[in-house]
């Protein structure tokens, strides 16, 4: 998956003629500028934190949601699926590196987070997502080994709303370590795209 924040339309399309099916956006209002020009090209997806007063913006625009960190979150979510008549795909993101300037639900909450989803009717649990601590390539091997081992007990859970098939971890600075440990899903940016400019004029 192309993670293309900050990217221009006209920059995802060639990025899409040479083959990318699916993009991730991380702000609610960028997918929101890009989604009228991409949509019938590409799948979208949300990778970044997702506030609940923004859930209805997106919540049919995208393929899957792979931060999904809160209850709060999922009631939201499941409501504003319900009034259009959706299920809505999401990950579980896991704060894998226990870091506090970090999103995700710590690890040994995974169990008693995905059976309080029981209730969620209209979302759909298919896997798990996470950011690794920004190390080295071989340091963050074990973070993406623990995340494997959560995966296959995430398999394990008999729960109607739970359908476990992605394992979204893995960026430009250690995608091929995540792979060899599991991962399904990468989200590259800089890789593809090349460095991002921030606007500091936002
Ligand atoms: C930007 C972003 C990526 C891609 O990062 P690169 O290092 O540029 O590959 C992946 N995941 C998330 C959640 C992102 O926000």
């Amino acid at each position: 998956m192309a993670a293309t924040k900050t990217f221009g339309v006209e920059t995802i399309k060639e990025a899409i003629a040479c083959g990318i099916t699916d993009i991730g956006e991380n702000k609610v209002q960028e997918l929101n500028e890009k989604y009228p020009y991409l949509k019938n090209e590409v799948k979208f997806h949300f990778i970044g934190h997702l506030q609940t007063n923004k859930v209805k913006y997106i919540i049919d625009k995208v393929k899957l949601i792979h931060s999904l960190d809160s209850i709060k979150l999922a009631e939201e979510i499941d409501k504003r699926a319900k009034q259009k008549s959706l299920i809505i795909d999401c990950l579980v993101e896991i704060n894998i590196g226990g870091e506090e300037s970090k999103y995700g639900i710590p690890p040994e909450e995974m169990h008693n987070f995905v059976k309080e989803m029981e209730k969620y009717d209209n979302i759909r649990i298919r896997g798990l997502m996470a950011i690794a601590p920004y190390l080295p390539p071989e340091e963050v091997r074990p973070y993406f080994r623990k995340m494997k081992e959560l995966f296959e007990e995430l398999k394990e859970i008999k729960q109607h709303n739970v359908q476990v098939e992605f394992l979204s971890m893995g960026m430009s600075n250690d995608y091929w370590v995540a792979v060899e440990e599991g991962a399904n899903i990468v989200r590259i940016g800089t890789s593809i795209f090349g460095q991002r400019q921030y606007n500091v004029e936002g």
